[in-house]
This record gives structure tokens, C-alpha cells and sequence, in this order.
């Protein structure tokens, strides 16, 4: 199986490269680094240095290459971000995006594993939340996945171009075998944040607001383990071999902690002060996120193995220490 991963020098795209190399796949990354890192390219893959945002860099890498499906992982992925620069989000997430659709289509390759979120679903009406909940994101960064999903979902009616838009709830952790050592260039989401104050790059994290309906007031997120989350990608792209449809799926664990419990967790594996102050609310920020997982254990066969927090924490800290 040739694959073409953009993102693939990011950090989920790193992991995904390694799952899709434990599977015995050739692998071809594609990625402009302007967040991925240049330590996380894989040396087993072919490197092509070019941007879903370039028409010409997309028609000179399908010139050269065939491949057999796209695993799309290019994309800014910082709700509160997205609420600041939204035209970031436009460019990357959806303009990028349509733009590699194209290419594919207009190139024979019908087959995309795309990486949607959680938050295409909007304020939970219920929790966990599974794949039939509405869908009403109020951050742009949600707008921008459920635009692409929706583009999607025409394209494999039409056409029938074959997708499995997965929905990434808090993606976190790190290879347990060492193999990803790239830190996140200026991250934006909590756990990297935490881990560079524990190791001193930063001097505090701001608690985004303590008066959310929480048992302590700061927000609860489903922390999922990048290998888990990299291992469904494989799986995802199996069943749509085998069964020609288009699939969309939850990937979380179905338990969340809140802001304070990741820093106590931390606090415990590394040993620091973790000095926070608490600031208002960020805007697009939601009380509570769960994810019921039930669909994709149920197509896909997919158990979340390694997303306990302590392993989570404990595999962060082992890159950040
Ligand atoms: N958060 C925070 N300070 C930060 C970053 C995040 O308090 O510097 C909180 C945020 O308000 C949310 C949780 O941590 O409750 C997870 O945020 P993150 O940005 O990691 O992921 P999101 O769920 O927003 O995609």
C-alpha cells in the first residue's frame, strides 16, 4: 500500500507514520513544517517539503507519485486560536483541504482518512456524545472540519470517493517507544502547555476560566493517547478497502479531566510546581467534552489501549524532561 500523509512531520502526523510503517506501508510525507518539526520525519519515508495551500506543489507531487490512498492530517488544530485568526483556519483547513481533494479526484485516488474533531458538534446537548448528537461547532476551528465533512459527504454520494472523517477528541501523549522526540512549536493546547512550564520554558499556564459547570469549575476534555488515535487511522483506512463505504467516527475514551487534574497528574510524574494563574474564559471553550467511542469499536474493532492519563503524562514528560 503507497500512502501519501500530509502532516506527516506534525505530531499526530508523526505517529501516524509509524503506524502506518508497522503495517508495512511505503510512506510519503508531505508537509511545509511550519509546525511540524524537521526531528520528526521519519527516515523510512520519502519527504516532499510542499503546502496543500500550493496548486503547483500538489500537481508536481501527483505528477511524480502514485499512490494509493491519502491520509490528510495538514491543518491548524487550536480551537482558540482559530477564534483569533480565522482566515489561518480558512487557508489551512479548508481551502487546503478542497485543494488536496482535487488533486486526489482529478489524480485516480479515491480513498482519504480525514482528521475532523469533537468539535463539530458544538455545546453537548448530551454526554458522551456519539456520532448522531447535532452538529453546531461554536468555534471556527469546528466550522472548518464540519465544512470539509460536508464536502465529503456530496463527493462520496456523487462519485463515490470513499472517506473516513474520524473525530478526534484531545489528542495527547507521546510514542512509548521514544521514536517521536519533536516538541510542538508553539502549542497552543493544554498538555504541551503544562510540560513546558514543569520544564521551565514557560514561567505559568493560564487556567482559561474556573466558573465552567465542572465539579472545580475548569473544563473537562477526553484525553486520548496518540498511538491510539494513530492505530485508528490503519484501521479506518482497512475497512474502507474492504468495504467500500464512507465512514464517520468518535475517537476518545470515554472519561474526561478537568484542566486541575491534568496539572496535579504533572505535578506527580515530574515532580514540579506547576505555578498557573486563572484567567477568563477563552472564547469557543465548552464545559465538559465525551466521547462515546462505541461506533468505532464497533466497525473498526478499535479499543483505545493506551490512553490512561498516568501513561499519557509519563510518555509527554519522557520528551519534555
Ligand atoms: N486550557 C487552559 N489553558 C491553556 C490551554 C487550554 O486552561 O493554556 C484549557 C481549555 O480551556 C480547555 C482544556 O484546557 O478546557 C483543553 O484545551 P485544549 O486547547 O488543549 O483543547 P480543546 O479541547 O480546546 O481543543
Amino acid at each position: 500500500m503507497k500512502l501519501l500523509i500530509t502532516g506527516g512531520a506534525g505530531y499526530i502526523g508523526s505517529h501516524v507514520v509509524l503506524a502506518a510503517l508497522e503495517k508495512g506501508s511505503k510512506v510519503t510525507i508531505f508537509d511545509n513544517l511550519s509546525t511540524g518539526n524537521k526531528k520528526n520525519i521519519n527516515k523510512d519515508c520519502k519527504f516532499v517539503n510542499g503546502s496543500i495551500n500550493s496548486l503547483s506543489d500538489l500537481s508536481s507531487l501527483f505528477k511524480k507519485e502514485k499512490f494509493d490512498a491519502v491520509i490528510h492530517l495538514a491543518g491548524k488544530k487550536a480551537a482558540g486560536e482559530s477564534m483569533k485568526n480565522p482566515l489561518i483556519y480558512l487557508e489551512n483547513n479548508i481551502i487546503g483541504t478542497i485543494n488536496l481533494i482535487k488533486s486526489c479526484i482529478e489524480n485516480g485516488i479515491n480513498i482519504l482518512i480525514f482528521s475532523s474533531s469533537a468539535s463539530v458538534y458544538g455545546e453537548p446537548k448530551y454526554l458522551p456524545l456519539d456520532e448522531k448528537h447535532s452538529l453546531s461547532p461554536i468555534n471556527y476551528y469546528g466550522y472548518t472540519k464540519l465544512a470539509i465533512e460536508n464536502h465529503l459527504k456530496w463527493f462520496s454520494d456523487l462519485i463515490g470517493f470513499r472517506y473516513a472523517a474520524l473525530r478526534y477528541f484531545n489528542a495527547a501523549g507521546y510514542d512509548l517507544e521514544n521514536r517521536v522526540l519533536g516538541l510542538e512549536k508553539n502549542p497552543q493546547n493544554l498538555i504541551p502547555i503544562v510540560m513546558e512550564v514543569a520544564s521551565l520554558q514557560r514561567d505559568a499556564l493560564d487556567i482559561f476560566g474556573n466558573d465552567y459547570k465542572t465539579k472545580d469549575g475548569t473544563g473537562i476534555r477526553d484525553y486520548i493517547h496518540v498511538t491510539d488515535l494513530a492505530k485508528a487511522h490503519i484501521d479506518a483506512l482497512d475497512y474502507l478497502l474492504k468495504k467500500q463505504v464512507s465512514i464517520t467516527v468518535n475517537l476518545g475514551v470515554e472519561r474526561g479531566y478537568s484542566v486541575l487534574e491534568i496539572i496535579e497528574m504533572v505535578t506527580k510524574i515530574s515532580g514540579k510546581k506547576i505555578e498557573y494563574n486563572i484567567v477568563d474564559r477563552r472564547k469557543g471553550d465548552i464545559d465538559t467534552i465525551i466521547a462515546d467511542y462505541s461506533l468505532a469499536n464497533h466497525l473498526l474493532g478499535w479499543v483505545p489501549e493506551n490512553s490512561n492519563l498516568k501513561t499519557i503524562i509519563e510518555s509527554t514528560w519522557k520528551v519534555y524532561a
